[in-house]
Formats: structure tokens, sequence, C-alpha cells
């Protein structure tokens, strides 16, 4: 367990997990993570390497990055918008 302990509206414990990385091997470039993202923490930029993704698929030039890490909240909800699984959180 992280150090930083959040509260709910009704008083329990809610433990943040705030957004570490995304995988750019996996990413789509599909926006939805971004879409459900509220503090402005992501920005789709241009894919870093060449080449397909670790299945073969050509999945265009675009890859989700964290742009301002320090606004994020730990909601995960950018993970649970994702099909890829290509968001890793932490306990801070
Ligand atoms: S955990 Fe929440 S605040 Fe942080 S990047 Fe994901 S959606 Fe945004
Ligand atoms: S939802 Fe997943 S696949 Fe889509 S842009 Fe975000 S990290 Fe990439």
């Amino acid at each position: 367990m992280g150090e930083t302990i959040g509260l709910t509206r009704g008083g329990a414990v809610w433990i943040p997990r705030f957004l570490e990385s995304i995988d750019a091997a996996k990413c789509l470039g599909c926006g939805r993570c971004y879409k459900v993202c509220g503090r402005d923490v992501l920005q789709l930029i241009d894919k870093p390497f060449e080449g397909d993704d670790e299945f073969g698929d050509d999945l265009g030039n675009k890859v989700m990055s964290l742009s301002n890490p320090d606004n994020c909240i730990g909601c995960e909800a950018c993970s649970r918008a994702c099909t890829r699984k290509c968001h890793s959180h932490i306990a801070l």
C-alpha cells in the first residue's frame, strides 16, 4: 500500500493508483483513454519506433503518451477504457 490515501464521499478509504507508464508496443492509438481522462495527463504522439506491434499487426503511426503525469489522480479510468491493457499504475 502506498502513502497516498484518499476517502470516498462516504468516508471509505480509497487508494489512488497513479498512471506510471503506457506500453507503446501494444497501443493502438485509438484515443479511448484520452477521452475518459479528465486531468489532461495523456497525449497522442507519433509512434517512437518503426514497424508492427508485438502481434505483427500494423497499428498506425500514433501512440498514447503521458504528457502530464503529475496531473494524475489515480482513478484508473484510462485502464478501464483500454482494450489492450497498455497502462501500468502504481500507488504512491
Ligand atoms: S488514472 Fe485517471 S487521472 Fe490518471 S491518467 Fe488515468 S484517467 Fe487520467
Ligand atoms: S486506450 Fe489503450 S490502445 Fe487506445 S490509445 Fe489508450 S493506451 Fe492506446
